[in-house]
């Protein structure tokens, strides 16, 4: 082969590879991802980590900052520690939170107490990890969290299995309909629509229930006996001492 020919043959190479490259980050979804988060160290982890996986990334050390930019509009997700100088991780997501913004947010935290954690689900956190962490786990998180508001846009939640559509109300399991009162619908949604998350049973209740309306004390573990009944066994996850999630169907 000549020196000719041979340089032609790796310069197609490299272009096709290039083309691959760019058709799989095509593919991929995006994110914008807000850090607030002052560890120098995680932070810039977190940053190189974001960024190989083809998002983009905005840092801030500063809680108050990190609510301004949260509030802004410009993100799909907040990573947000805890312990922060000027506003507490906590005070952040509750000013978040009361300013009616849906921004998917993960606690990064070194509060590994399950009281510490309830309180950041309780509040409006959509996940909630421990340092120290794995990478590849946030990663992964991130990319339910994607997935979730991907399905929302088209006002269809799809879990292996089941499909719920939201305009419709309706279910449907393996492509077959299922019939569900209105409140074990609305379990149902709740934990599909965020299936990393555990819910208290306190939280279940208020999203199911008006307020001052009676409710019998064991009335979630009734509906989600019949979820599991009518659904699958395993489509919801009792989470021992905190509450439930929705199951792995995998
Ligand atoms: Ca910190």
């Amino acid at each position: 082969m000549t020196v000719a020919a041979r340089r032609l043959i790796n310069c197609w190479l490299k272009l096709r590879r290039n083309a691959a490259d760019l058709n799989r980050r095509l593919q991929e979804p995006k994110l914008r991802v807000l850090i607030v988060e002052d560890d120098d160290m995680i932070a810039s982890g977190l940053r190189t980590a974001f960024e190989r996986a083809h998002h983009t990334v905005e840092h801030t050390p500063d809680g108050d900052e990190g609510l301004s930019l949260a509030k802004s509009g410009n993100f799909d997700l907040m990573i947000l520690d805890l312990g922060l100088p000027s506003k507490d991780g906590i005070e952040v997501l509750r000013a978040l939170r009361s300013s009616k913004s849906d921004l998917a947010v993960i606690i990064l935290s070194a509060r590994d107490k399950i009281a510490d954690r309830i309180q950041g689900l309780d509040i409006g956190a959509d996940d909630y990890l421990v340092k120290p962490f794995e990478l590849e786990e946030l990663l992964a998180r991130a990319r339910v969290l994607e997935r979730r508001r991907a399905n929302v846009a088209s006002n269809t939640i799809q879990r292996g299995p089941l499909l719920l559509n939201l305009d419709a109300m309706t279910v449907s399991w393996q492509n077959a309909n299922v019939d569900l009162p209105r409140r074990e619908w609305m379990l149902l949604r709740l934990l599909a629509e965020s299936p990393s998350r555990v819910f208290s049973r306190d939280q279940i209740e208020r999203a199911l229930y008006g307020v001052g309306e009676n409710t019998e004390s064991n009335a979630i573990d009734v509906h989600v006996h019949h979820l599991r009944r009518k659904l699958h066994s395993e489509i919801v996850q009792t989470v021992r001492g905190v509450g439930y999630r929705f199951g792995n169907l995998n």
